[in-house]
């Protein structure tokens, strides 16, 4: 995994913060290896299972600022709506008239298979004035927060390029499936809530 991500900086060309954090990442893994060395493998494996709780945490944990800023709550006494997995031909129109029944706005995180499914939909939530996110483009739940670079790359950009031909504004808020992060999305150029 380190090796990927290093291999997807270097070929992005992504952000130092990002560098420093896969460098982190490959001494600890170093380090437990010559630990290991030196007291044996149960140690390396003690240090190899504390580098990977901390690597978890940072992942499933969806309120974790390790890597970069997420927005947990709003400014002052104000609420943050959002809703996701649409669009829906059945929730999205009641919702959207719940959200105008009470003058209310919220971030829309649509999945970009969904959105392709449903333009009209898509151009409806922007018409009413409600913000448009990317919540990648399959929603893989289950293994979004382990794929690999290229796949990471391509959930997210396929996602942005659908609803930006649709709406023609590119969405700035990324949400992961199920708010579990994949360690490469520091990298990539929305941002997380
Ligand atoms: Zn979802």
């Amino acid at each position: 995994m380190a090796v990927l991500n290093l291999a997807a900086c270097a070929i992005w060309n992504w952000s130092y913060s990002a560098s420093f954090r896969l460098v982190v990442l490959i001494l600890l893994h170093a380090l437990a290896i010559l630990i290991g060395l030196k007291f044996g493998w149960l140690w390396a494996i003690t240090c190899g299972m504390l580098v990977a709780a901390c690597y978890c945490w940072m992942v499933l944990n969806p309120h974790c600022q390790w890597l970069g800023p997420v927005i947990c709550k709003a400014s002052n006494d104000q609420i943050l709506i959002t809703i996701d997995d649409g669009p829906d031909p059945h929730d999205t129109p009641i919702l959207l008239g719940l959200l105008d029944q009470y003058h209310t706005k919220a971030i829309f995180f649509m999945i970009g298979e969904k959105a392709k499914a449903h333009p009209e939909l898509v151009r409806e939530v922007a018409r009413r004035g409600h913000e448009i996110g990317n919540h990648t483009f399959t929603h893989p739940q289950a293994s979004f927060w382990c794929a690999g670079p290229w796949r990471t790359r391509r959930e997210i950009s396929q996602c942005q390029k659908v609803i930006e031909e649709i709406t023609g504004k590119a969405p700035c808020w990324f949400r992961a499936p199920v708010g579990h992060r994949n360690f490469l999305c520091i990298l990539s150029p929305v941002h997380w809530v």
